[in-house]
């Protein structure tokens, strides 16, 4: 049995990790189990944080961890709030979040800062970005992005965040008018999760290949 920590508290996305893992010689730790490390995420991307997240826990801890950094892209505004969008709207995170509050106050300065920008320039992108670090190796990314545009107006009840302004290209439905399995489907997360699938199952089973 492999121990692999995922540096996060979100239930959802340890749901996620561990059907991506069920079956597998692997027990999943997350920062329920382990205390978590202050970590400034000062890198310019998602991928830069996702490292410091995982490079701060593997020399804590030294096993294998999973780290990810996520977030909302609008080319109007030059890739804003990208690796901002937690903090977007002014209202930090906090170890006792009103996480609702927090996301409201972030959709609403996306719809100021969006105030009369036309439709055909609202587009726009979710981004993750995970890093998978392990013993002896240089760490690996995986990236998953879902393409759509900006609303002027929120849409749906379902999701969390920026859900609700956020139309997914091609399916004319925001990702807070899907379900929680529609959106598992084609979201920026599962298709991150999806690319480290493989290297995952490798590492579990001993089959990734040698390094000299
Ligand atoms: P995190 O890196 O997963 O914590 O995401 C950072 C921020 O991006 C969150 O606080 C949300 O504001 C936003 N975000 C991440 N994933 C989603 C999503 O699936 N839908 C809507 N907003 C998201």
């Amino acid at each position: 049995m492999k121990d692999l920590l995922f540096a996060t508290t979100n239930k959802g996305k340890l749901a996620e990790l561990s059907a991506l893992t069920s079956g597998l010689p692997v027990r999943i730790l997350s920062l329920r189990d382990t205390a978590a490390i202050e970590v400034e995420e000062d890198a310019p991307d998602f991928a830069g944080n996702a490292l410091k997240k995982a490079r701060a826990y593997f020399d804590a801890l030294g096993i294998a961890v999973l780290a990810d950094d996520t977030g909302l892209c609008v080319d109007a505004l030059n890739g804003a709030p990208g690796i901002r969008s937690a903090r977007y709207g002014g209202v930090p995170e906090g170890i006792l979040d009103d996480a609702a509050a927090r996301y409201r106050a972030n959709n609403e300065r996306l719809l100021r800062e969006m105030a009369g920008i036309p439709a055909e320039r609202r587009t726009a992108h979710f981004q993750t970005d995970i890093c998978f670090l392990i013993p002896g190796r240089p760490p690996m990314f995986f990236e998953g992005r879902v393409d759509g545009v900006i609303l002027e107006a929120p849409r749906g009840e379902n999701g969390f965040g920026y859900d609700p302004l956020f139309e997914a290209s091609g399916l004319g439905k925001t990702l807070a008018e899907l379900t929680r399995e529609e959106k598992n489907r084609i979201s920026h997360r599962a298709r991150a999760f999806a690319k480290l699938r493989p290297e995952l199952l490798n590492w579990a089973l001993d089959k990734l290949p040698q390094i000299d």
